[in-house]
């Protein structure tokens, strides 16, 4: 027995040795996506069956798992410039900075390396395409909010496909000074700009491409996609959308591999709003893209590495549904915070008039299910009127500053009275140094089974990979 064990082992080492490199290599990254993150989705998508425990999703299936701290170099809890940094380089750095040490020197990041093994690179975004997490792979700058600076940053390194849901600080330096307008130096910089339906009728007569969404298009949260009418998906741009389409341009010639770095931007801005049937949403968008990945990985699955990771979690999430149906009571909401606050604008817009107590009731209902499918309480009914008393109610209809004035108080506290009901809670509303998931198949991925530290992920996959 011992020497068939000792063979398999023997086996197993030379395949690695000979297995090598992978040339295709995936770096998808869901900020703000903790261990309970994943673990809530996963509950909701077994309570939608009447069942206890999970369902799971593509990427928990990965044959290697684990798990990764995220602290920064100064302070336990990291912003997405320094975890983007410490996951892009291997390096720690201080908050908000991007592409330098502590010290402020330069660091080389995984774009990079795979950009001088001559791999096509792309980098996108569900968030801006200059922000802080895609940012930390072509970035050099001591300040996040550098949106100008990083732009000519992409610019400079050439990769082949870029995409974000915009450019943040178009036309105005860092120091707020008015510049040239940076869309042009793309184009003069040979980069198409492009909507996914314009990309899909023209990639093979593109250089290089910028994806953002175009007229009257957005990057929504998946939540406010998926239940709006089938004739409206092409206004919305989702993260398979810039998946897939980044994968038909550097497949088109792959001869000597690629590197994609594909990052789920929303979940962390709808855990900063506590807003959980959101972040269920944006997690499954998130898996949506993975699968694109992972169809690839099944074509080439000797060149090809996938990793997921998370940059920090935020929201302080904690689950203590005991029952099944807790959780599939997120399935009444049917839009985001954000959208709900905007749905009661429209109607107050376009009503002219400040809305009742009674139709701010019957709203919550509707979209909410609160009253009809959740209880509420004397003590939150009591709350919610308060709040609407405080603000709404005060409100002059005669005045359009007031119609058009924000309504996400009252949404916020009624998504809150759902969330209490599915037993969800949030601890702060920033991130935490909570554990973030790691999770990978492929060639290599054997170096990911164990509990890292998110500088040491960057390090393993140039390990892997290059
Ligand atoms: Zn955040």
């Amino acid at each position: 027995m011992k020497k068939i064990i000792a063979s398999i082992a023997l086996v197993l080492v030379s395949l690695s040795v000979f297995a090598g490199k992978p040339k295709y290599v995936f770096y998808m990254i869901g900020d703000g996506m903790g261990t309970h993150q994943v673990l809530m989705t996963e509950m909701y998508l077994a309570s939608m069956k009447g069942e206890l425990g999970v369902s799971p999703l593509c990427f928990t299936q990965f044959p290697v798992a684990s798990f990764a701290t995220t602290y920064s170099s100064d302070s336990n809890v990291t912003d997405s410039a320094a975890s983007g940094n410490a996951l892009a380089s291997g390096v720690k750095t201080t908050n908000g900075t991007l592409g330098l040490d502590p010290d402020g020197n330069p660091v080389t990041n995984l774009a990079e390396i795979a950009k001088a093994a001559g791999r096509k690179v792309a980098i996108v975004s569900t968030s801006k395409a200059n922000d802080a997490t895609p940012a930390a792979f072509f970035a050099h700058v001591p300040d996040r909010d550098w949106g100008y600076e990083i732009s000519q940053d992409m610019i400079e390194h050439g990769y082949e496909f870029y995409g974000g849901s915009g450019l943040r600080n178009e036309a105005r330096t860092h120091d707020k000074k008015p510049a040239d307008p940076i869309r042009p130096q793309f184009e003069a910089a040979g980069y198409t700009i492009c909507n996914p339906q314009e990309f899909r009728a023209g990639y093979r007569n593109m250089s290089k491409v910028l994806m953002l969404p175009g007229e009257g298009q957005a990057v929504t949260y998946s939540i406010d996609t998926v239940n709006d009418l089938p004739e409206n998906r092409d206004k919305h741009v989702t993260y398979s959308d810039f998946v897939s389409s980044a994968l038909t341009f550097l497949t088109q010639d792959s001869k000597k591999g690629f590197f994609m770095m594909a990052e789920a931007g929303e979940i962390d801005h709808a855990c900063h709003s506590h807003d959980a049937a959101t972040v269920i949403q944006e997690v499954i968008d998130f898996d949506e893209g993975v699968k694109i990945a992972y169809e690839f990985y099944l074509k080439h699955p000797k060149e090809t590495l996938i990793i997921i990771a998370a940059d920090h979690e935020t929201g302080g999430l904690t689950i203590a549904s005991k029952r099944s149906y807790h959780l599939a009571r997120l399935r009444f909401q049917k839009h985001s915070m954000n959208v709900l606050s905007d749905m009661l604008k429209q109607r107050m817009i376009t009503e002219k008039a400040i809305l009742s107590w009674e139709e701010i009731r019957s709203f919550l209902r509707k979209e909410l299910g609160l009253w009809d499918e959740i209880n509420v309480s004397w003590e939150d009914e009591k709350m919610l009127r308060d709040i609407y008393e405080a603000t709404i109610a005060k409100r002059d209809p005669g005045s359009a500053k007031d119609l058009y004035a924000d309504n996400s108080k009252i949404v916020s506290a009624a998504v809150g009275v759902l969330n209490k009901s599915c037993r969800i809670s949030w601890s702060n509303g920033s991130h935490s140094a909570g554990y973030v998931p790691v999770f990978a198949i492929g060639p290599g991925s054997e170096l990911f089974g164990r509990m890292m530290d998110n500088a040491e992920i960057a390090k393993m996959i140039r390990k892997a990979a290059f």
